[in-house]
């Protein structure tokens, strides 16, 4: 038998217990792990004879443990019946992937303190001098940071922003080098478009003020391509005439370098198609919803893209 816990429950139970608690972890031998699942989970796939005793049913880690599902049997959670205790079947069963992706997109959001109500909110920064107050309407093109008390925060300025409505809908999109090195991930929202080009893009994202811009970014149009959501949550792409055009690779294609798209003809992006702009930024539509991945959780402290972005009607 093996006792692990989080290190957090230290602090969690009550305070008569916390006294106990240290002798208790001598005594049982208790394994103390930041997240205990990551010590369970491959503790009894390895050790086929255990059985698991938790209430979680361990969704968020059904891929990388697909042997859950196969041995539900294994998995007992517990009743307080009066004085005794019984273990009853914790109720692990089939999930379709989606969920699990999901379960682990949660996790990952609140691991970086990124509330959903913060990702699921339009904001705007309030300072007249910030690069982000600058953009159309004040409104924050990235993500907000979060700060330790999980408030949202603006990433390039740092100051509290404003909230100024719902996001209904979002996507998620992810700009790579050519080589697939991720240099930007970023919401698009319905009725907001977002255009990708070079120098001062209205309400878009300047390719050559990112932290470290890809290669040949100089063949960038300064207006490039255009993305929008649409209300059916489909996201489509425009070229806007770029001079070295954007070439569409379909998932499930053969390898090579896709077909151009005509220019200010709109076409619409599957989950696993890959836009390129002049053979240097590639564009797509990530799976996940906000800024956490499962190798790279957004820190939220990381320094801003620059983005360079006007008002319209301004040169
Ligand atoms: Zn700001």
């Amino acid at each position: 038998m093996a006792f692990v816990a989080d290190t957090s429950l230290r602090d969690r139970l009550p305070e008569a217990d916390q006294e106990r608690w240290p002798a208790l972890v001598t005594e049982w031998g208790v394994i103390e792990a930041a997240v205990a699942d990551e010590v369970i989970l491959p503790m009894a796939r390895d050790n086929p004879k255990m059985m698991v005793l938790s209430r979680d049913n361990f969704i968020d880690h059904r891929r990388e443990h697909p042997w859950i599902e196969d041995h539900p049997e294994r998995f007992l959670a517990w009743q307080m019946n009066g004085d005794s205790i019984a273990f009853v079947p914790s109720g692990v069963k089939p999930e379709p992937l989606q969920r699990v992706s999901r379960e682990k997109e949660d996790k990952l959001v609140h691991a970086a303190g990124l509330a959903r109500s913060v990702l699921r909110t339009r904001w705007s920064c309030g300072d007249p001098y910030c690069t982000a107050a600058m953009t159309r309407q004040g409104e924050l093109l990235l993500w907000p940071v979060a700060d330790t008390e999980g408030r949202a925060r603006c990433p390039f300025c740092e100051g509290l922003l404003a909230a100024i409505g719902p996001r209904e809908q979002t996507k998620q999109l992810v700009l790579c080098d050519m080589a697939g090195a991720e240099l930007l991930r970023f919401p698009i929202e319905a009725g907001v478009d977002v255009v990708i080009g070079r120098g001062r893009a209205i309400f878009g994202v300047g390719i050559d003020s990112l932290p470290s811009p890809p290669e040949r970014h100089g063949r960038i149009s300064r207006q490039h391509l255009l993305l929008r959501l649409r209300p059916d949550g489909c996201v489509t792409a425009v070229d806007l005439g770029s001079a070295n055009g954007t070439r569409i690779h379909r998932a499930g294609a053969p390898p090579g370098d896709g077909a151009r798209l005509e220019p200010h003809t709109a076409v619409t992006l599957g989950g696993h198609d890959l836009l390129s702009l002049a053979r240097s930024v590639r564009v797509y539509v990530s799976g996940q919803r906000y800024p956490v991945g499962d190798d790279r959780t957004w820190s939220g402290r990381s320094e801003p893209p620059r983005t360079e972005i006007e008002s319209e009607g301004t040169t």
